[in-house]
């Protein structure tokens, strides 16, 4: 059931009901600024991925305010809520499996532009099949595995194999080449990221060649996220980056990358869960009432914005508990927190509304469209 919005425009800051889902609209417009900025001289677009903000609006404006020529998505769900509302290019980064879910997916190619990836003939049959029970085509990209051991066939001969198989079926269209090295992007070093992608790109350029020697082209070779993104740019390989958080930037992106001189630690935290103070039981301890089905902690916990002496220690179901050095009582019952999350993507799941915050005012509120899209 979809809950009341916890926020009117206008509100301040502190009368937002909790826990509620934080967007500082002056940060994320500046990663949008960023992103845009970095992107720009390396003629590299920007179609970013959708499983972080899980928002039509929030697409629209990364299209309109940072050029995104579109967006990516990891579930035919996602692409739904998407194209619904209203975006008209979505690339599904993953292998789609399933009668129902084929059948969705070509659905959508009515309404949009729409690509998915495949890493098997078996995947190219079943596409095949949905094909001739809806009477559509798609575009078809191959997913090379560059180094994250995921999804994804070996890069070279192997996914030519596979392309030609795509280029000789009747209902798919060959898109390119699917390259993302997802372990690369949470490397604690800046040398050991351009080690991974060095290797990433030396693998998908050949594969680019030996497609291009077979009269194949690659419309789309997508890639890269948050952590890597200036590398896979720079390559002049990949012509797609499909980072996602770097619109909201979480405490893992920042801790794994902090400042170590990757243009990643020039995105902001645009991303909170606001939470109040429930109890204050003895001095040196708080209660609030955000716990880890309010903030994702499979990447870490949550740190208090602003209050780097304030430890959030401990995430029960629907309480967290918050420590510091002293033993005063600096924290009151009814006091309201910004909480940045440790993973922003399913810190976002967990929500039905966006409560966009400027200047300490309530300014928008718009809805998390693709909450829960896992099919
Ligand atoms: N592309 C794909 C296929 C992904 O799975 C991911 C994240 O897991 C990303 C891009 C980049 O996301 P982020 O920038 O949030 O790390
Ligand atoms: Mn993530």
């Amino acid at each position: 059931m979809l809950q009341t919005p916890p926020a009117l425009p206008g509100m301040p800051e502190d009368e937002i009901d909790t826990p509620a889902l934080l967007l500082d609209l002056d940060a994320f417009e500046r990663n949008l600024d960023t992103m845009a900025a970095l992107l720009a001289p390396t003629g590299a677009r920007l179609r970013a991925h959708a499983k972080t903000h899980k928002s039509a609006t929030i697409a629209r404006l990364q299209a309109e305010r940072a050029g995104a020529v579109g967006q990516c998505v990891q579930k035919v769900g996602e692409a739904e809520a998407l194209i619904w509302g209203g975006i008209g290019d979505v690339i599904v980064t993953n292998e789609v499996v399933g009668r129902e879910k084929l059948a969705r997916l070509f659905g959508l190619t009515r309404l949009a532009r729409v690509s998915v990836c495949v890493d098997d003939p078996v995947q190219i049959a079943l596409l095949e099949g949905a094909a001739e029970a809806t009477g559509g085509r798609i575009e078809a990209l191959v997913e090379i595995d560059v180094g994250m051991e995921r999804c994804g066939i070996a890069p070279g001969p192997p996914a030519v194999a596979l392309a030609e198989r795509i280029a000789g079926s009747r209902h798919l269209v060959f898109g390119g080449l699917q390259a993302y090295h997802g372990r690369a992007q949470h490397l604690r070093r800046a040398e050991e990221r351009q080690a991974a992608i060095a290797e990433a790109a030396e693998a998908t350029r050949r594969t680019v060649e030996q497609l291009r020697q077979r009269g194949l082209v690659c419309r789309v070779v997508g890639g890269a996220g948050t952590g890597t993104f200036a590398l896979e740019a720079a390559s002049g390989i990949w012509n797609e980056i499909q980072a996602g958080s770097f619109c909201f930037m979480d405490a893992d992106y920042a801790r794994n990358l902090e400042a170590d001189g990757s243009p990643v630690s020039t995105f902001r935290h645009a991303l909170f869960v606001l939470a109040t103070v429930i109890s204050t039981p003895r001095p040196g301890l708080a209660v609030l009432d955000v716990g880890h089905k309010g903030v994702a902690v499979d990447c870490g916990l949550p740190l208090v914005w602003q209050m780097p002496d304030v430890r959030y220690v401990g995430a029960s179901d629907e309480h967290g508990k918050l420590v510091w050095e002293g033993g005063d009582r600096r924290l009151a019952i009814g006091q309201k927190l910004r909480l940045i999350p440790g993973h922003c993507d399913p810190t976002v799941d967990r929500y039905d509304w966006y409560v966009g915050v400027r200047g300490g005012r309530v300014e928008s509120v718009f809805p998390v469209d693709a909450r829960g899209a896992m099919r």
